[in-house]
């Protein structure tokens, strides 16, 4: 029989909620449970693929070809679980279906009211179909926002209907004020009373401090608060996201959660991998740099490629020191300035034209300089354009998604894109297979002649240009088998010249990182 477990936020935002949702999915699976997660956004658009990254953070994609919330990632990299649409659900998804419903006439005459049509369906979702032992629902926002009230009113009622197949985990903030000197619970107090007032009586509690909390300001909350002392849990700010599961578990989160569910506790079987990764982040003693070329200077925009990054680099034995290098500052006067300390370049993926010609000259100083370079989706497309531009000497050379009238569109709509104007329709998402090319760098690295990628782009690489191409130095090594779509160009004389037109950074987990940033960050690793 299914478990649920509901994971909701108070007092601030951005206090975790997706890597103590992560975390709680490890535990339970290194206890031999199988499990999913789910994130629930309160918003209305459908999905957040048109979000600009600068509210947002990056759009990750799932191999279905979902846009979802970056929690998604955390959720597959923590638990190796491959997630899919059903993992990513909106506000405006829920009305959606109902509305669609609504007009296929399945009420019967009803009026439709957000209690019962709309927590119904919510409840529809939180309960899902899978045969799994664990469903861990993580919803956005934060207790007391408008937006989230539908949500609370499912849970609370599930945790009425399931009874101990239910439990709220609720994250909060304990602040410290440093005049007094002092940790306040006070707005741990107010958001558990806001959970009370809304009928849900929180399970276990997990405090976000950035100092230790003693056992009496634990006792102090489980007592205000109605929740056992030993599910008063602590979060401390941890060096590494990934050190968070075993913090959680060395204070007992998961026996605490299997005793109120009242199941087996069992042995903790499969965390020595997990520990493994973790000795090796630590001894890491060596730094490389790699400068992130693109055009949003916030940490959440690519997180997923920071951390693939930081992933292969543990596995390298080195530590990676990620420099944001904004593309629309960088120019051919001040390339060398800019670009010659970072042992190697990424080039960002992006959608419009800001910041593209300073990513040109990025790729252009990596490829005349033998640095080595990996160019991701809207990087592959650029290292094509500078690649035409400098090298096959077309000057105007460009996608048409900057410049419709070049007159070499080495990056360009497919022809049976080009008649749909809706902005979703064009785009190419999710898993598509892709054939390398045998004695490609490529094919080595994968150790394999066929792989499958995420994408999530419009244009591709121009097919009338490529025996150019090759004819000059530049490979197209990755094909996709049915549409013959260039996916993975490199240069073969380069020290390591790589660009996908998919996203390698949504595959990589904890423990199989990405073998193509693997690759990357052991070049340049090298002395
Ligand atoms: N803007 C480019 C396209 O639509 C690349 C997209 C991306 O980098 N994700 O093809």
């Amino acid at each position: 029989m299914k478990r649920y477990i509901f994971v909701t936020g108070g007092v601030v935002s951005s206090l975790g909620k997706g890597i103590i949702s992560a975390s709680i999915g490890k535990l339970l699976q290194a206890r031999g449970y199988s499990i999913t997660i789910q994130k629930f956004d309160p918003y209305i658009n459908i999905d957040p693929g048109t979000l600009n990254p600068y509210e947002h953070g990056e759009c990750y994609v799932t191999e279905d070809g979902m846009e979802t919330d970056l929690d998604l990632g955390h959720y597959e990299r923590f638990t190796g679980i491959r997630a899919t649409q059903n993992n990513s659900i909106t506000t405006g998804r829920i009305y959606k279906t109902v509305i669609d419903k609504e007009r296929h006439g399945d009420y019967l005459g009803k009026t439709i009211q957000v209690v019962p049509h709309i927590t119904d369906e919510i409840k529809r979702r939180m309960l899902r179909e899978d045969d799994v032992d664990f469903v861990i629902s993580e919803i956005g926002g934060t207790i007391g926002d408008i937006e989230s009230a539908p949500f609370l009113e499912a849970i609370r009622q599930l945790k009425w209907e399931l009874g101990n197949r239910a439990l709220s985990v609720h994250l909060t903030y304990v602040p410290y004020l440093k005049v007094a000197n002092e940790l306040k619970t006070k707005p741990t107090q107010h958001s558990v009373k806001e959970m009370q007032g809304m009928g849900i009586q929180p399970d276990v509690l997990i405090l976000r401090t950035e100092k230790h909390l003693s056992d009496s300001i634990r006792s102090k909350v489980a007592s205000f608060c109605n929740v056992d002392i030993d599910c008063v849990i602590q979060s401390e700010d941890m060096p590494s996201i990934y050190e968070v599961p075993v913090n959680m578990q060395h204070q007992g989160l998961d026996t605490a959660i299997l005793q109120k569910f009242g199941m087996p506790i069992g042995e903790v079987s499969d965390m020595k991998t997990w520990n493994y990764f973790l000795q090796l982040q630590h001894s890491a003693q060596k730094t490389v740099t790699v400068g992130l070329v693109g055009k949003y200077d916030l940490q959440d925009a690519y997180k997923s490629i920071r951390e693939s990054l930081c992933l292969a680099g543990t596995y390298n034995h080195v530590r990676v020191k990620i420099t944001f290098i904004n593309s629309e500052n960088i120019t051919e006067e001040n390339a060398e300035a800019k670009l010659s300390d970072a042992d190697g370049l990424l080039i960002c993926p992006g959608f419009g034209k800001r910041g593209i010609e300073g990513k040109i000259v990025a790729a252009k100083y990596a490829r005349e300089h033998n640095i080595p370079v990996f160019g991701i989706c809207l990087g592959m497309q650029i290292m094509v354009i500078e690649f035409a531009r400098n090298v096959l000497n077309f000057h105007d050379a460009n996608s048409t998604e900057m410049d419709e009238n070049t007159s070499h569109n080495v990056i360009d709509l497919m022809e049976e894109q080009k008649n749909i104007s809706n902005k979703g329709g064009t785009m190419r998402l999710g898993k598509y297979d892709c054939k390398l090319l045998a004695g490609s760098r490529v094919a080595d690295i994968y150790g394999s002649l066929r792989i499958s990628e995420r994408h999530r782009h419009r244009y591709e690489f121009n097919n009338e240009y490529k025996a150019e191409y090759e004819n000059n130095g530049m490979r197209c090594v990755g094909i996709n088998p049915e549409s013959n779509l260039v996916e993975i160009v490199e240069i073969p004389e380069h020290r390591w010249f790589v660009g996908t037109q998919f996203h390698p950074e949504y595959s990589g987990t904890v423990l199989h990182p990405h073998p193509l940033f693997m690759s990357f960050i052991k070049e340049i690793s090298k002395e």
